[in-house]
């Protein structure tokens, strides 16, 4: 009888089961184990569990007889009951965790990974070669770009330039509350979801496990089927305008032109080369602009495959590293997603929209969420773990580069220059978060004094001689002389604590 093959509940696109001899045999039995000790480890966001349970479920459904779908404690425990000693195939997993649980299993074997376009010994030979000189985005998605034939002519990039950034990052239009595109799709629930819903209450009256935020109705896909029609609708509606407002923030339209396809892409249920492609066929057919449809693609063949690579490049020490040696713990209101505590508009609306939807777009995650933590030097393992848990689309390999590197600077500048943080005129420029806020952007110290402002100061202070080495914070850390009212505002930034702001 053929090996069995075993599923990871982030393996669930038809392109984790195409057979070759990099693949599961055609006719392999599957195996798929839901792991309740997962949700015993940290407390999630209901959300995200009832997204993962309710995509894992109706994968199995989908599947029929071909598939045994184990629920135990454990992983272990269910393979054991699953598979007996037969022996079983499994694609490379997504954490340093479950490929350390899957080589330890002698019976299994581990098959390269799918769902990204680049494999780790190109990677490696692309790094190393990179001559001692710092890994940067930039040249690897260029290099990807040219070696997947994404957006090129010839072996140019289509329009004469590889990055149209300077034609995007434009603020929100100032009239409008809303983009004024349609609104995204979002799937119907169905007896599945009545079933996962009734086992998370199940589980947490018997105080088996704990949630935070709101479960429902389910606002992601949990199913191809449901994933497709999310690309479709991206690609119709919102791609035309991605590039310009990619990095603007809006109250009222947390979502603006975004795509909405990252908890689909990290679940399996998308394979990025069909959504790349699809991306650039709207391009060809005049249907979108070059800015946003190169945005887009930058999105997912840069930094969705850099990251992934540097989370096994960069080694299990990356995990614990702590540069500036922040240390302060998470607050309460922040670990809670206590939106409601907090008086800063700006802070109130995006743990808001954590709290009830389990996703907020890239830059309330870098600018307000993790410009937060960084201000007040919180430990960045616990601000990493507190993204695993709180957002649909978290998991380790993602949180690692993008929460340790990118927003904390946690790795000493190995993922960006420069640390992401701002005042409060940044998200005053980018958004429409500021008007009608107790605090002012302008102002760092006194009633109205914006916490991101008097944040983003202190913060500098703090590091005043770290920062005076790197060439792009010289200039702001100079800026602190000029603060006449340094001390009222260090005076001040001290006795906020940790309190809500
Ligand atoms: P779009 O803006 O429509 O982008 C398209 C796609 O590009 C996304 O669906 C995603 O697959 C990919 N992408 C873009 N940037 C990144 C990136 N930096 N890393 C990985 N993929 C990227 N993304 C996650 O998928 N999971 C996370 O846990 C996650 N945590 C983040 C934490 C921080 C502090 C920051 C700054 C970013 C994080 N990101 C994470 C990246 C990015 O914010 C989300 O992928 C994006 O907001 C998801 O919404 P979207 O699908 O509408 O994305």
């Amino acid at each position: 009888s053929p090996r069995a093959h075993w599923l990871f509940g982030d393996q669930l696109g038809p392109h984790f089961l195409t057979p070759g001899p990099d693949g599961p045999a055609g006719n392999a039995p599957l195996v798929m184990v839901e792991s309740r000790a997962v949700f015993r480890r940290r407390t999630f966001h209901r959300a995200k569990a009832h997204l993962l349970l309710s995509a894992m479920r109706h994968r199995a459904a989908e599947l029929g007889d071909r598939i045994t779908y184990v629920r135990a404690e454990t992983y272990r425990e269910g393979l054991r009951t699953a598979l007996g000693d037969r022996r079983a195939t499994v694609h490379h997993p997504t954490s340093r965790a479950a490929l350390g649980l899957v080589q330890g299993l002698p019976q299994v074997t581990v098959l390269p990974a799918r769902g990204f376009l680049v494999d780790q010994e190109s990677f490696r030979a692309w790094a190393d070669g990179q001559a001692g000189a710092r890994l940067r985005q930039e040249g690897f998605y260029r290099w990807v770009r040219r070696d997947h034939d994404l957006l090129m002519d010839g072996d140019q990039p289509l329009g004469g330039r590889w990055n149209l950034d300077h034609d995007n990052r434009e603020p929100p239009p100032g009239d409008r509350a809303t983009l004024a595109v349609r609104a995204p799709y979002r799937p119907r629930e169905d007896e599945i979801d009545d079933e996962v819903r009734h086992d998370l209450d199940t589980w947490e009256r018997a105080g088996e496990v704990r949630f935070v935020g709101r479960d429902g109705p389910r606002r992601f896909p949990a199913t191809r089927r449901e994933a497709l029609a999310a690309l479709r609708r991206f690609l119709a509606d919102r791609l035309p305008t991605f590039g310009p407002y990619e990095d603007a923030m809006l109250a009222a339209d947390p979502v603006l032109s975004h795509s909405l396809l990252s908890s689909s892409l990290n679940l399996g249920l998308l394979d990025p080369r069909e959504v790349l492609e699809r991306a650039e066929r709207v391009y060809r057919a005049g249907q979108a602009p070059l800015n946003s449809v190169e945005g887009f693609v930058r999105q997912i063949c840069g930094w969705r495959e850099y990251v992934w690579q540097l989370y096994w490049y960069f080694g299990e020490g990356y995990r614990g590293a702590n540069r500036l040696r922040h240390r302060a713990p998470l607050p309460e209101w922040f670990s809670a997603l206590d939106a409601d505590a907090v008086e800063a508009r700006c802070l109130h609306t995006v743990l808001a929209q954590v709290r009830d939807t389990g996703w907020t777009h890239h830059i309330p995650r870098l600018m307000v969420l993790g410009s937060y933590a960084l201000q007040r030097g919180w430990d960045p393992a616990a601000v990493t773990d507190w993204f695993h848990r709180s957002f649909v689309d978290g998991y380790d390999w993602v949180m690692l580069p993008n929460v340790v590197g990118m927003s904390q600077y946690a790795d000493g500048g190995r993922m960006t220059t420069k640390p992401y943080t701002s005042g409060g005129a940044y998200v005053n420029r980018m958004s429409d978060l500021c008007a009608g806020c107790a605090y002012r952007p302008d102002v760092r110290v006194g009633d109205r004094a914006c916490p991101y402002t008097a944040g983003y100061w202190s913060f500098l202070h703090r590091h005043r001689e770290a920062f005076a080495h790197n060439a792009r914070m010289a200039q702001p850390v100079r800026g602190l002389e000029r603060l006449r009212d340094l001390d009222a505002l260090l005076e001040q930034e001290e006795e906020r604590g940790d309190r809500a702001p």
